[in-house]
Formats: C-alpha cells, sequence, structure tokens
C-alpha cells in the first residue's frame, strides 16, 4: 500500500472515531440499527422511559414502533458485540482484542491450567 493511501485510510478511521463518539445506536429487535447524535439520543431515551404503552415514533425520516425497541447503545458496546461475534476476546491483561484462538504474550498461564486449554 502506498503511504498517501495509507495515510487517507487513518485520516479516515480517526474521522469516523469522532463522528461516532458523539453518537448513539437505537438497535430494533431485528437488529436495524438507527445512529443519531447523543445529545438527541439521550432525550428520546428519557421520553421513551417515561412512555406507559408502545407508539410510533418518527426519527428523522424514519417511523418505528416504540416496542420494536431494543435498547439505546452507546458505540462502544456495538463495536464489543460484533468483535465477540466474530469471536474475539478482550484481554485483561494487555489491554487489548486478541482473535479467535489466539493467545496473549503477556499471559504467563499455569502449566497445570495452560493442559485444560489445548
Ligand atoms: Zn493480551
Amino acid at each position: 500500500m502506498v503511504l498517501q493511501e495509507k495515510r487517507e485510510i487513518i485520516q479516515r478511521d480517526s474521522y469516523m472515531n469522532e463522528i461516532t463518539k458523539n453518537q448513539k445506536v437505537i438497535i430494533l429487535r431485528d437488529g436495524t440499527e438507527i445512529w443519531i447524535e447523543k445529545d438527541r439520543a439521550e432525550n428520546f431515551g428519557d421520553q421513551l422511559m417515561k412512555i406507559t404503552e408502545s407508539k410510533f415514533v418518527k426519527i428523522d425520516d424514519q417511523i418505528i414502533n416504540t416496542a420494536d425497541i431494543t435498547g439505546i447503545f452507546s458505540p462502544e458496546t456495538l463495536e464489543e458485540k460484533v468483535r465477540r461475534k466474530r469471536g474475539q476476546w478482550y484481554c485483561t491483561s494487555c489491554k487489548k482484542w486478541h482473535d479467535r484462538g489466539e493467545r496473549c504474550e503477556e499471559v504467563r498461564i499455569p502449566s497445570h491450567i495452560a493442559k485444560f486449554l489445548e
């Protein structure tokens, strides 16, 4: 990969991080994700907790039934879910994600435990 391309990807990633940091995700029962600004999501969440019956609400140009809402989540929670689905696991030793089957270099597993992990 050319350096220029690499640089563009890094820029795009940090740009995406900037965007997603200020957003929250409404997740519906069928897995649909609706991304909206954090402030609006929090307002919406407050309204949602007050209503006692399900009803149709408009979010941007979409109309959804509140009964279909699973919850409102942060991008971090979502990322974690996606990673776990991919088989990745979060390592408390090095504070990084590892791929399925990957062992952490920093962890020294006692041999009497290690044999059960083979
Ligand atoms: Zn690790």
